[in-house]
């Protein structure tokens, strides 16, 4: 009887607890920033603040990138909700029924909402991802049609993880309100949007780069054009966001269409097709040299990814190999580079030559731990073509040097190839000389390329991307010499 008693109480105790749950709102604290007045359930000042001053470092940042001055931004203030419990906040009224359900993140004109992820990475993403949408109706009357829109807010919000010191310089930790006082200046300089996260430690949960590998050894890449046709509700597939940021990040990543790709912002209001249609007016003479940068670019992406070092020389108006033989100089810092013509189809002969650093012995004290020996060793790693097999990255050396033959894109082609990349080794060459010191030597082998449409040749120094660790492209100096000729 005592027994059952207890069970009684204690349940309607529990029940009395679980009611005034339903019945009060949950408890929430306000952050006031300059642009983002942020509410949320989550009890973490430390996150809460970060978010704000954050927030408010990136839009001056956005404003330029739209080409605005900052004062253009000035008295522009939205509310943010960053949400533990979103059916507190629907039945606070704060989320209003008005919003339709979504996954992770929402935006109007007025309001955020932000579904609360597992990093802080995470938060501050998609806090700024829907900041964008909320200013470009701001400026433009909306973000226009989804793969313009996930796009420009995609590459807007990417940044990189820093420690949490780094979010929060100097303010009063008494003080609340931190971020509409004196740390915003400082945030100001250092906090900064639109840049690649070198590691998945920079960017926890972002994931963006996962996709990208596992849909490049499934073989299955989208096309730019399928991409840029993207149904207009993504319902937060973060596929579909990753394709819409790969493309907006090469767009702007290239000279040629940077330009077109921002001005389209102003015709935001228009989310239909004819919004693509007019932007594709505007780069539609580099079509084909586009199509193939893409299959390079989404090729290309990865941790360490540098737009600069991996932008390529491809356009419609190369001129076709005039058969005269010709020397390129392949820079060892560089990602693909073009030979600057196209070649219509035959057999080219390739003789490589030369060597680069490419492990500088400034970068041998990284990755502290591994291989002593080599850290004592204090010089620079010195590579021929073949490459050095003491590292390899997805799959080749680094250091060999590889050609691509990469077809121009015919208008019929309805999917993205795996690229065509061999290395210049050794190994398959037609003929190899004796060196004159009368050791043989991969450096004279003769390379003979069967191209059978009219295609690019690309070269490039194979290296692990990035500008850390051992292995990087950064530390690299100097390059091979590659003869063309018929
Ligand atoms: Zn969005």
């Amino acid at each position: 009887m005592p027994q059952f008693f207890k069970f009684v109480i204690t349940t309607l105790l529990w029940l009395s607890i679980a009611g005034t749950g339903k019945v009060t709102v949950a408890e929430t604290v306000t952050r006031e920033g300059v642009h983002l007045r942020l509410t949320s359930d989550i009890p973490d000042a430390r996150l809460l603040d970060d978010l704000v001053s954050s927030f408010d470092a990136a839009v001056p940042q956005w404003l330029a990138f739209w080409g605005f001055p900052p004062e253009r931004g000035s008295g522009w203030r939205i509310d943010g909700y960053l949400m533990a419990d979103s059916d507190a906040f629907r039945r606070s009224g704060d989320l209003p029924a008005s919003v339709p359900n979504f996954k992770n993140g929402f935006a109007t004109p007025t309001a955020i909402w932000v579904n609360r992820q597992s990093s802080d990475y995470y938060n501050r993403h998609l806090i700024l991802h829907e900041g964008v949408h909320a200013l470009a109706f701001e400026l433009f009357g909306g973000g226009g049609p989804s793969w313009y829109m996930e796009g420009t807010a995609e590459l807007l919000a990417t940044h990189r993880d820093r420690p949490a010191s780094f979010y929060l310089p100097n303010s009063d930790p008494g003080e609340g309100n931190g971020a509409a006082n004196g740390m915003l200046a400082q945030a100001d300089t250092q906090f900064e949007i639109n840049e690649l996260p070198r590691s998945r430690d920079e960017s926890s949960m972002w994931g963006r780069y996962r996709v990208i590998e596992q849909r490049r050894n499934a073989d299955t890449l989208p096309t730019l054009a399928s991409v840029m046709r993207l149904p207009n509700n993504l319902e937060g597939d973060v596929d579909s966001y990753t394709w819409c940021w790969a493309a907006s990040l090469m767009f702007t990543s290239y000279p040629d269409t940077q330009d077109a790709f921002i001005a389209a912002a102003k015709n935001g209001r228009d989310q239909s097709p004819s919004f693509t249609t007019r932007f594709f007016r505007e780069i539609g003479d580099q079509w084909p040299a586009l199509r193939a940068r893409w299959q390079l670019w989404i090729h290309d992406l990865e941790y360490g990814f540098d737009r600069d070092r991996y932008r390529v020389e491809l356009s419609t108006d190369d001129p076709r190999y005039d058969d005269v033989p010709k020397i390129l100089a392949i820079d060892s810092r560089k990602g693909w580079q073009s030979a600057g013509v196209w070649f219509p189809a035959g057999t080219i002969r390739l003789r490589p030559s030369g060597q680069c650093v490419i492990v500088a012995k400034e970068s041998l004290g990284n990755d502290a731990g591994r291989d002593e020996e080599a850290t004592l060793l204090q010089r620079d790693w010195v590579s021929t073509p073949a490459g050095i097999t003491v590292h390899f990255h997805r799959g080749a050396p680094i250091g060999q040097l590889q050609v691509c033959v990469l077809p121009v894109p015919s208008a019929d082609l309805k999917e993205v190839n795996a690229l065509d990349i061999r290395p210049l080794d050794s190994r398959n060459a037609t003929a190899v000389h004796s060196a004159s010191a009368g050791v043989t030597s991969s450096a004279e082998a003769v390379h003979t390329v069967q191209i059978d449409r009219p295609s690019w040749l690309l070269f490039r120094v194979h290296d692990v991307p990035g500008d850390d660790g051992r292995y990087q492209r950064a530390d690299n100096r100097g390059g091979y010499q590659v003869q063309v000729s018929r």
